[in-house]
């Protein structure tokens, strides 16, 4: 790719973006790690979203999309190509018990708009840090809730710039899974089906839940919440602690001793950290318990 040049013709193209080149991208994720991106680009409307995306696939430039960057360890080399930021597609409105939500507003704040409108559904996602984008993505969820449970539909862009609409079912939502992953879509725009509820149900639920996610989780830290997913039948940071992990340290990355399931960057860390730790704490539990740790967290990039 030609930096310059690229730069030249999405400026040309876009209306409301700001385009930065060589953008440490460690300032955009909760681990606080990650190298540079060439491109670094935030798309203000769905149009400039497109436009960039049908570009870059006209171009062979490889585009990255970016959340809240809660679910993610980017290596220390960075990414090339186009790192896209939909965060600025933010407006939230309800109609008929419906909300719509662009993409980049934060999951937290969707939670405490339905609130504020005494909706119930999705109190579950009042403490987690992604985006609507990423929560779709990952299909996120907390205490017996998903993004699934009461999710309408999603309005998406293909890779070839295409902006269309999905259905729940056609999204194939299952435990940490979208089709959204499968075929590289970009998630711009999502509606949720919420019900009528009680303010004072809602609320308490709410707090409960934001009560034992601040006793449990290390949430002075950096990091990227849960990295492993949970196996069949049994709970990752159980058998981490089981196996004496906590406290293990790489560099400046070390198993939390609040919640064996997440891993803190208590001092300044790399991404080359969390994933040498990674691999260690999924030897030492498949070598004591013969169980295999699939990563929750998503590692993209070059290393250096
Ligand atoms: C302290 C903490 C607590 C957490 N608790 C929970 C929890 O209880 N439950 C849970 O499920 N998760 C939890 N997480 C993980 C994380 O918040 C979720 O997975 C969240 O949905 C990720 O959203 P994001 O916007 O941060 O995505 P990112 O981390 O930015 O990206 C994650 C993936 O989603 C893709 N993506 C992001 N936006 C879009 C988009 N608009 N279109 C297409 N793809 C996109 C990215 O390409 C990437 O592959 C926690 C994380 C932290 C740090």
């Amino acid at each position: 790719m030609n930096i310059k040049q690229t730069v030249t013709d999405l400026n040309h193209l876009l209306n409301h973006s700001t385009i930065k080149t060589n953008e440490p991208l460690n300032k955009y994720t909760y681990t606080e790690t990650g190298g540079p991106a060439d491109l670094y680009i935030t798309v203000h409307d769905i149009d400039d979203a497109a436009a960039v995306i049908k570009y870059c696939h006209e171009n062979h430039v490889p585009v990255t999309y970016l959340g809240n960057g809660s679910n993610i360890i980017i290596r220390d080399g960075g990414i090339r190509g186009v790192v896209l930021n939909v965060l600025e597609l933010n407006t939230m409105s309800e109609e008929n018990n419906i909300i719509s939500a662009g993409s980049g507003c934060p999951i937290i704040d969707v939670s405490r708009y339905a609130k504020e409108l005494s909706l119930t559904g999705l109190e579950f996602a009042c403490g987690i840090p992604g985006s609507v984008g990423g929560a779709i993505y990952m299909n996120a969820g907390a205490y017996g809730g998903e993004v699934k449970d009461c999710l309408l539909d999603v309005t998406v862009i293909d890779t070839s710039g295409n902006i269309f609409t999905l259905t729940t079912d056609e999204l194939e939502l299952d435990y940490r899974k979208s089709a959204i992953q499968e075929n590289d879509y970009v998630v711009v725009e999502a509606r949720f089906k919420m019900e009528h509820g009680s303010i004072e149900e809602i609320t308490a639920m709410m707090d409960d839940l934001t009560n034992r996610r601040e006793s449990k989780q290390p949430l002075e830290y950096p990091s990227c919440g849960s990295v492993f997913q949970r196996p069949p039948g049994n709970f990752a940071g159980k058998l981490i602690q089981d196996a004496g992990l906590q406290g293990y340290r790489v560099g400046g990355v070390e198993v939390s001793k609040k919640h064996a399931g997440f891993m803190v960057n208590v001092d300044r860390g790399t991404a080359s950290d969390y994933e040498t730790l990674i691999s260690h704490v999924q030897d030492v539990i498949f070598e004591k318990f013969n169980v295999h740790l699939n990563r929750e967290v998503r590692i993209i990039g070059e290393s250096l």
